[in-house]
């Protein structure tokens, strides 16, 4: 019988995470990131290769297909005010659980001394400090700025994904505006590109329960401390709990507004929630999320092509959630008297324009929520002890938000889809329809 990818992938990571566990126990963190971590590397390195062309082809080629520009207003609008949408009832989740539930209320004082002499000039929280200091150097409308680019190629090069749709959306754009028989080339070309582009990601798809396993075996070894780590588990388990609860929102939306099934929805995006949780970064994960909603969810090239490229970079209510959750959790453990009701009502609105701002790839949200903190006045000399506070979980959290960003998209591109009369019956096409010729 043959396995379902995902299956295969979760038979990777669980092998990975084992082997991980073994190669702790037996000295063998050196063989990991040595012999095995490099394949993970090749991998993601590999989605990201072929994410800039994806984009670029399918949004020139969605575009072009159009036959009523001012569907692209429609479409533009409806995204970014869902996305708004979800991201508050994230916030609000995240908010809720943690004033209910109070992880850091009974943190003793000897354990907030330990987490503070063993992370507090770690360099992880250094660097997150010294990036959000580096992010707040830029004036308020350098986020507007950003998205125009002075030069394309410099954009592709280093893979600037809001200048790469805007440009793909001018090429779109002006491919409608001109005559049919000069579009046609170029559109040809871009839909050709944008063919073998997705086959790419199938083949690439092939090595993913392998580097998995190496992906995983690497997180593994990165932990040391258990003894913390279960100390923060309370504030571990709102995070987690939050999520779900995010995930169980999303298919509501599904069912309700597509009339699709939950269950099967979920079979279909699955492997790109997998990929979410083992490479903690939803720009590494686009390539396959694209192809997920396209081929097997029946989301037309436009919407998705539009919808979730925008939506890795400026859609993340799991990483939203999650600063909700830590702000306040790291407030009850080190600074009780900032948690009034207006810094909650600002914590709401920061970490929503936090998570637009936060980059897809691992631990930007902690980045980020230096900002949402230093927004609420936290005193500057508490930061290092906050970040260390929350540090020694931070990368399975990151792994699960990372998640939720990923369905969020998903989600949020069907929606889309059904109302602008875009969404179709799928044409998955097999996985490894070209094995016998890779092999
Ligand atoms: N890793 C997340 C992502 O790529 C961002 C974060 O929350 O740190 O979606």
């Amino acid at each position: 019988m043959k396995l379902a990818l995902h299956w295969k992938i979760i038979i990777g990571m669980v092998l990975g995470i084992i082997f991980g566990f073994i190669m702790n126990a037996y000295d063998g963190k050196e063989f990991v990131s040595d012999w095995i971590a490099p394949f993970g590397k090749i991998f993601i390195n590999l989605l990201k290769l072929i994410a800039v062309p994806l984009i670029l082809a399918s949004l020139i080629k969605g575009i072009s297909d159009l036959k009523d520009i001012s569907k692209i207003k429609t479409m533009g609008l409806r995204t970014i005010a869902i996305y708004i949408g979800t991201t508050l009832i994230a916030i609000v989740i995240g908010l809720t659980i943690v004033n209910t539930v109070k992880p850091g209320a009974g943190m003793s004082q000897e354990t907030i001394e330990k987490i503070k002499m063993k992370y507090e000039n770690d360099a992880g929280v250094t660097d997150k400090l010294a990036k959000a200091t580096a992010q707040n150097d830029a004036g308020p409308l350098q986020a507007l700025v950003d998205i125009f680019p002075s030069n394309i190629f410099v954009s592709l090069g280093e893979a600037k994904m809001l200048q790469i749709i805007f440009f793909a959306l001018f090429v779109g754009i002006c491919l409608l505006l001109i005559p049919k028989k000069k579009a046609k080339p170029l559109i040809k070309f871009f839909d050709s590109l944008n063919e073998v582009v997705m086959k790419m990601v199938d083949l690439i798809m092939l090595f993913a329960p392998y580097a998995v396993f190496a992906l995983m075996a690497n997180v593994i070894i990165a932990f040391d401390d258990t003894e913390i780590l279960l100390k923060l588990l309370n504030y571990a388990f709102c995070v987690v709990a939050g999520l779900a609860l995010m995930i169980g929102f999303y298919l509501i939306l599904i069912k309700v507004y597509t009339k699709k099934s939950p269950l099967w929805f979920l079979r279909q995006i699955s492997p790109a929630q997998l990929l979410a949780f083992s490479t903690s970064s939803s720009a590494a994960t686009l390539p396959v999320t694209m192809e997920r909603v396209e081929e097997h969810l029946g989301v037309d090239k436009e919407v998705s092509g539009f919808v979730l490229p925008v939506g890795a970079t400026v859609n993340m209510d799991g990483t939203s959630l999650y600063q909700g959750i830590a702000a306040v959790f790291i407030m009850q453990v080190i600074w009780p008297e900032g948690l009034t009701f207006t810094n909650q009502l600002v914590i709401v609105a920061t970490a929503l324009l936090a998570s637009i701002g936060s980059a897809a790839v691992p631990s930007a949200g902690m980045v980020m929520l230096v900002i949402v903190l230093e927004s609420i006045g936290f005193p500057a000399e508490l930061l290092p002890i906050g970040l260390a506070l929350i540090f020694a979980v931070d990368r399975p959290l990151d792994m699960c938000r990372t998640v939720v960003n990923v369905t969020g998209d998903a989600t949020v591109s069907m929606i889309v889809a059904k109302s602008l009369g875009k969404l179709h019956d799928p044409k998955p096409k097999e996985w490894d329809d070209n094995y016998d010729a890779v092999k």
